[in-house]
């Protein structure tokens, strides 16, 4: 099985690092924002954007976890279900700039349920949403506002992303399954 880099550890910190300005740019300044990490690889994703942004504008955010996954239910149903286990968002949320992290954007079914306990919590002013890998293959009117990189693929192929906090390194690769 054949694997391709898509991004070694510097293009990843470059892209951190461009998104992180881009959040900056978009919401006029970062007073009201606050990060989002969907568990596992967007949680240590959304650290690095609050850290990057505190180094750039001097403002702490505060940064939540959401922990969702996809299951199948039964054999008889083809898509993948959301499942929200967990919320760790240990702060207020209503009148937030909300920006939701994740690691890989591709069917949107695990943004749409992030949205739903997102809302359950409070009123945010606005959700945005960033993501490193945007692989395509949306089956929900759903699109981010902030991408590392677009990565057109086939269903055949998946997208590895190793972060350093959970994986010893930074990097992102596609592989034929
Ligand atoms: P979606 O809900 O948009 O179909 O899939 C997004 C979620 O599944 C993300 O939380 C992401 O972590 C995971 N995911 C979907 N496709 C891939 C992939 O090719 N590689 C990785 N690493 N995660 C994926
Ligand atoms: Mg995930």
């Amino acid at each position: 099985r054949e694997k391709h880099a898509i991004m070694d550890e510097m293009g990843m910190k470059r892209a951190l690092t461009r998104i992180a300005h881009e959040i900056i740019e978009k919401n006029k300044g970062v007073n009201n924002v606050a990060i989002i990490g969907i568990r596992r690889r967007g949680g240590p994703l959304a650290q690095r954007l609050a850290l990057r942004i505190e180094e750039i504008e001097g403002i702490k955010i505060p940064v939540g976890i959401l922990d969702i996954t996809l299951y199948r239910d039964d054999l008889t149903t083809l898509a993948q279900q959301p499942q929200v286990h967990r919320t760790e968002v240990n702060f207020d949320i209503n009148g937030k700039r909300l920006v939701l992290v994740d690691d890989v954007l591709y069917t949107g079914r695990t943004v749409r349920a992030a949205l739903d306990a997102l809302i359950d919590l409070g009123r945010p002013e606005c959700i945005q949403l960033a993501v490193l890998i945007d692989r395509g293959h949306r089956e929900l009117p759903i699109k981010a506002d902030f991408i590392g990189k677009n990565v057109p693929t086939s269903r055949q192929e998946n997208i590895e992303v190793y972060v350093k906090e959970l994986d010893g390194k930074d990097g992102v690769v596609i592989q034929e399954i």
